[in-house]
């Protein structure tokens, strides 16, 4: 079994690891028109992995053409829903057969530790696949009443050309979130990865075709936010799905508003609030929960735990227990199996993190962490670290840090602790630890958030629930059967008959 193999296994490994620097476009691995390239580093020792193509807006164009031919063409849009659906479980079958190489590919790329990829990543990925690919020949229109000399359908059609812009953070993980429904519903897709991590993107593209997704159906490009910008603007894309920051949605939004109209769907950030009142049943377990919602991938997460409000009652016992469990997130090699912190994804994100650390021992009170560790060349790894705010208004008690950085804010009321969840611009998820059904369901109501859980964190990895935010966090759903309508136009059909 993977899980099995060493340290020295997986950095053998990696000597000998095929790595596709090209983009994919029309079932071909092709270089950027005009030769550009960048190069692919890895956080784990900062060194180069691969020069990748850097496209622009010629390379935009032809991968965009390639995807709006298929579509017409009908290879893919015209086939019965039970045939892409064999399709895309074969694809699925094949990331399942290349699960070490995909997972090794996304850890020497992202920093994230092997266990992770190995045990997170690539099963999220490979289930996401699947399930849409499960979901699409259950799907039904509906005939509504109508007056006697009429029959109506609604039905759900493909849009067509569908571009997803992705982050770093779980890069073939939020691929998939817009891949597969896409794809399941008849789509022909245009992925631009993070230029931080481009290459299980690129990989998987070959893998697609192998498992009979026709070309030009399933295109990869390689670039940073000029990539972006050029798929945002482009006249020929009919829907734009993004995950990322608000700031880039933002202009993703005003891009597609300059152009033709295209949808835009936006997963943007968070800062999301973990309540522990007095009555929860099981401070430990609240603790060990609160430490892992923020310090799971090194807190580059969009939905991380990243506010730790607690009642005073309980606040000195939880802080205690917190300590102890943070323990557990120590930095160490991301190619070791045992590590379940890895590296940063970069410079520039470690001193965006650092300025905000910088910040927070202004305004807060630091009660562990904070130092950046070198363990591998000139790679990048933290800290986990924790501030006890002065106020809920600090800072780094309101914006997104996007790293293992705990704010803990103490409240007295429930009525505080919600007011305080809901004073940030976004609204993600939440969470409350209760064993009183009254505080739950009031709170369960009022938190602004997509998700909320009670007296848990992060738990039930399940396709059957959307995910997504409200207010500033983004708009629409990933996941769940509500994503297929992020991806289809419905139409109304309407007979008069004699
Ligand atoms: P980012 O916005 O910097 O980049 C995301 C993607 O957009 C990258 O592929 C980038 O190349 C591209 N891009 C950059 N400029 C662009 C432009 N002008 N036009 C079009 N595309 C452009 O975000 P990031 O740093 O990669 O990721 C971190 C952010 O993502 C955090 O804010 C995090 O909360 C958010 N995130 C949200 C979710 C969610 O589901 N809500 C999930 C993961 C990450």
């Amino acid at each position: 079994m993977p899980e099995s193999k060493d340290r020295t296994y997986w950095l053998d490994k990696a000597q000998t690891l095929p790595i596709e620097g090209r983009a994919f476009i029309d079932g071909a691995y092709v270089d950027a028109q005009n030769r550009a390239t960048f190069t692919s580093f890895s956080p784990i020792d900062g060194a180069p992995l691969a020069s990748v193509a850097q496209c622009a807006s010629a390379d935009v164009d032809l991968a965009v053409a390639a995807a709006r031919r298929s579509f017409e063409a009908g290879v893919w849009s015209d086939l019965s829903a039970r045939e892409r659906k064999a399709l895309l479980l074969n694809w699925a079958q094949l990331l399942e057969a290349h699960t070490q190489e995909l997972a090794l590919l996304e850890s020497l790329d992202s920093g994230k530790p092997i266990a992770d990829t190995l045990g997170g990543d690539l099963p999220g990925t490979i289930y996401c696949l699947r399930w849409f690919a499960e979901l699409i020949d259950k799907v039904h229109g509906e005939v509504p009443a109508t007056d006697p000399q009429f029959f109506g359908t609604v039905t759900q059609q493909p849009m067509g050309v569908v571009a997803a812009v992705v982050p770093w953070n779980y890069p073939l993980l939020m691929a998939a979130w817009k891949f597969a429904p896409a794809l399941a519903a008849g789509n022909s897709v245009v992925l631009k990865p993070s230029e931080k991590t481009p290459l299980s993107a690129l990989r998987i593209a070959a893998l697609a075709l192998q498992a009979g997704i026709p070309a030009g159906v399933f295109n990869v490009l390689s670039g940073d936010g000029h990539t972006g910008r050029a798929l945002s603007l482009h006249a020929d894309v009919d829907c734009i799905a993004f995950t990322g920051s608000g700031k880039v949605g933002r202009e993703i939004a005003k891009n597609a508003a300059a152009s033709n109209l295209k949808r835009v769907w936006l997963e943007l950030g968070g800062k999301s609030a973990n309540i522990v009142m007095a009555d929860c049943a099981d401070i430990p377990q609240a603790a060990r929960s609160a430490a892992a919602a923020i310090f799971a991938n090194m807190g580059q997460v969009c939905s991380a735990g990243s506010r730790l409000l607690v009642q005073r009652s309980v606040a000195d016992t939880l802080l205690s227990e917190l300590m102890h469990a943070t323990q557990a997130y120590q930095p160490g090699h991301p190619l070791d199996p045992a590590t379940v912190t890895g590296a940063i994804i970069d410079g520039g994100q470690l001193q965006q993190i650092n300025q905000y650390l910088d910040i927070g021992r202004q305004e807060a009170t630091l009660l562990r962490g904070g130092r950046t560790l070198q363990l591998a060349g000139t790679g990048a790894y933290l800290e986990p670290t924790i501030f006890l705010a002065k106020d809920a208004s600090a800072r780094i008690a309101n914006e997104e840090i996007f790293g293992p950085v705990l704010v803990v804010i103490v409240f007295d009321t429930l009525d505080e602790a919600i007011a305080i969840a809901n004073q940030t611009e976004y609204g993600l998820a939440a969470a409350i630890w209760s064993s009183d059904i009254n505080t739950v369901h009031t709170a369960t109501r009022r938190l602004k958030a997509g998700t909320v859980w009670v007296n848990c964190y992060d738990e039930l990895v399940d396709m059957n629930f959307p995910f997504g935010g409200f207010k500033e966090s983004g708009n629409g759903r990933d996941n769940s059967v509500h994503a297929l309508s992020k991806y289809t136009e419905l139409k109304s059909t309407i007979l008069r008959c004699r």
